[in-house]
Order: structure tokens, then sequence, then C-alpha cells
């Protein structure tokens, strides 16, 4: 189904109230954005993961971001945090099943996780024929972004 990804991002946010709680959460996204051929629930459960791991591994007082742009032929989220941030050599592990990052940094953040959340995120955006990596922000904190193409990709997207 095509979809406008605002509805879906401010839905998201709106059912997640419970574990943001008192986060602050700016929500950036221009008004011209086209639908995007996408599984709602799928893309529903991306942004929902991405969402609980900057809520898990951030402290509680510091802001997250939420931003949506375009081209001519996909479609770019982004979700920033202002926490550690991720040790350089783990920014592509991360993706993997069951991958955490270790040590002192994640002991002092981290709660309870399987280490599954990032591994469905990307075979989830890879299914829709996109791409998600992570990256460290200049002055700190982890960004996490992924692209959903503009056009139908035949096989990829059940109705
Ligand atoms: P699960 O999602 O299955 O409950 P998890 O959150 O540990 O468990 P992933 O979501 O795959 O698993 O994340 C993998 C690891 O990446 C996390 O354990 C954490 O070390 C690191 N990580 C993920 N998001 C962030 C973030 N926003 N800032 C810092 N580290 C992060
Ligand atoms: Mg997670």
């Amino acid at each position: 189904e095509w979809y406008p990804i605002d509805e879906l991002i401010h839905d998201v946010i709106g059912h997640m109230q419970g574990v943001l709680q008192d986060r602050v959460v700016s929500v950036q996204i221009p008004d011209d954005l086209p639908p995007v051929p996408l599984d709602y629930l799928q893309i529903d459960q991306v942004i929902t993961n991405l969402l609980e791991n900057a809520v898990r591994y951030t402290p509680p007082d510091s802001p997250l971001e939420v931003s949506a742009e375009s081209n001519d032929h996909e479609i770019k989220v982004s979700i920033a945090d202002h926490g550690p941030g991720i040790p350089p050599y783990d920014l592509e592990r991360i993706f993997d099943k069951f991958y955490r990052v270790s040590g002192a940094r994640r002991r002092a953040t981290s709660i309870m996780g399987t280490g599954l959340g990032l591994a469905v995120c990307r075979g989830l955006i890879e299914a829709h024929g996109g791409r998600i990596w992570a990256e460290n922000r200049p002055g700190g904190g982890a960004i996490f972004q992924f692209t959903l193409p503009l056009e139908h990709i035949e096989g990829h997207i059940h109705e």
C-alpha cells in the first residue's frame, strides 16, 4: 500500500507514549513528501525498534530527533539521539543477530535485550529494497537512517 511516511511516524510515536514517557521527540518532516510503497506493520516495527533502542541506550533527559526527506527515487528516515554513540568497530556488527555492544559502555546503560531488534530492522528494510545503517554524530550520539525506494519493487511488497 502507498502510505504517507509522516502519518506512519506520528502513529508510531503515538502508540509508543508508554515507552517514550517524558522524552522530548522532535519530528521534522516536510509536507511535500510523496507517499511510499510499504508494508505498514513492517515499517512501524522498524521505527518502533529504533525508537526503543534510542530510549534504552541514551540518558532519560536527552531528546530524540526524527526526520525524513526524499529525492527522486527514495525517501530517507533518520532517528538521532544524544547518547553514548556506538564504538566504530561495532557500527556494522550491531545489525547481526544477537550482537550487542560489550563492555563498560553497555553495562552503564543496558537493560535486558536479545540483540535481535536491528537484525529484524535490516531484514524488513531490505525486503522493501531499502538500506539501513548507523553512524555516530559529530557532536555525540548515534543516528540510524533507512531508505525506502519510491518505485514499487515487484515481489517485495505485499498488499
Ligand atoms: P532487542 O532489540 O532484541 O531487545 P538489543 O536492543 O540489544 O535487543 P538491537 O536492537 O539489535 O538489540 O541492538 C544491538 C546493540 O546495538 C544494542 O545492544 C546496543 O549495544 C547497540 N545500540 C542500538 N541502538 C543504540 C543507540 N541508539 N545508542 C547506542 N547503542 C545502541
Ligand atoms: Mg533493540
